[in-house]
């Protein structure tokens, strides 16, 4: 286990360092992978620190050269790199461009790669398979460049997707991290409660994106973070959002947007109740048990905040709040 893990880390180390050669140094690489993020306002500087890279279109190129440096088949299989069909093999990442996915001591665990097309009914990334170092719900992407700033700036940025913490980065915002699609795991919180108390949570401005945001709330809340919310203007990731608008109007955004759980629920609630008694019933409920999430013995101060908040909001008696978020505790 402990070998195989090993073995793992340096072929892992090896394909990093093949890809983003590929993508610096070779006629393909620049001509399409790098055209792509120059044309995605990803300059040198940013390609180099997250060590982005890409992979030949046709054939197994990658494959090819691996086998000769002395690289194990079996392995490049179970690294996802390799593919075997009908008894040959071929690399698994071709004409993509690849991200990196590190440790938080900046170890290569595995990769997500892009498609280029957006035309093909190829899905739009691939990831490494579930392996003994790609342990997806301990993993959160940009951990390592990102680690000192969060402990710094005591506050994280959690994002959807990789281009979000690069273009975020790019603009001088350091201490931020993604979940890479997948909803948040209690893992990947307490990796972030290491280094802060503080999150903020920046989603997509879709329904995806609401959804999973929800999720992540009640997680956070359950692990007594300070958790904020801001919801992007819909359609917008943080990555174009930055791109289009500067770091400055960035932070605005931010402050002008940033919200509690509460509040962010009671909004999104507000909007759909309108005059539907039995609507309102099941929302004052809901908000009841996302306020019973917070642990009192430690947040009393900050639980009765939400009370209070949520009371005049929903227009409900405070007295019965209090009972049936006390209801909920247990
Ligand atoms: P881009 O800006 O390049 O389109 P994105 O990060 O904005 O990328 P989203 O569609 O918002 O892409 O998805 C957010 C994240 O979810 C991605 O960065 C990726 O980690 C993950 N993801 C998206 N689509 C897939 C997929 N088909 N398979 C696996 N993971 C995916
Ligand atoms: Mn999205
Ligand atoms: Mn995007
Ligand atoms: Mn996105």
């Amino acid at each position: 286990q402990q070998q195989a893990g090993e073995a793992l880390r340096i072929l892992n180390e090896y394909a990093a360092n093949y890809f983003h050669d590929f993508l610096l140094n070779s006629e393909e690489g620049q001509l399409i992978g790098l055209s792509y993020f120059k044309q995605r306002g990803f300059r040198k500087e940013i390609i180099e620190r997250f060590r982005l890279g890409y992979n030949a279109e046709y054939n197994d190129q990658f494959f090819q050269t691996s086998v000769a440096k002395g690289h194990n088949k079996d392995l490049l299989e179970k690294a996802g790199l390799i593919k075997n069909r009908n008894g040959i093999y071929h690399d698994v990442y071709r004409g993509r461009v690849i991200f990196p996915i590190q440790s938080m001591t900046g170890r290569i665990l595995g990769f997500g790669a892009r498609i280029l097309k957006s035309n093909e009914k190829a899905p739009k990334y691939i990831n490494t398979p579930e392996n003994e170092l790609y342990l997806k719900s301990k993993i959160l992407y940009g951990m390592y460049q990102s680690r000192t700033a969060i402990g710094k700036q005591d506050e994280c940025f959690l994002v959807e997707g990789y281009t979000d913490v690069i273009s975020l980065h790019q603009g001088g915002v350091e201490n931020v991290v993604a979940s890479s699609g997948t909803s948040l795991t209690e893992d990947q919180l307490r990796l972030i409660g290491q280094l802060t108390r503080n999150l903020t949570i920046l989603y997509d401005g879709d329904a995806a994106g609401i959804k999973a945001a929800l999720r992540g709330l009640d997680m956070a809340l359950g692990q007594s973070f300070n958790v904020q919310l801001v919801l992007l203007p819909d359609g917008e990731d943080p990555d174009s959002f930055i791109q289009k608008s500067g770091v400055t109007r960035f932070h605005e955004f931010v402050k002008e947007h940033k919200q509690d759980v509460i509040s962010f629920r009671l909004q999104i609630g507000l909007i759909d109740v309108g005059s539907d008694p039995v609507k309102k019933s099941k929302l004052v409920n809901e908000i009841a048990e996302s306020i019973s999430r917070i642990n009192k013995a430690e947040d009393f101060a900050l639980q009765e905040h939400y009370i209070k908040t949520a009371s005049a909001k929903l227009q409900v008696d405070e007295t019965g709040l209090v009972n049936l978020v006390n209801k909920y505790i247990r």
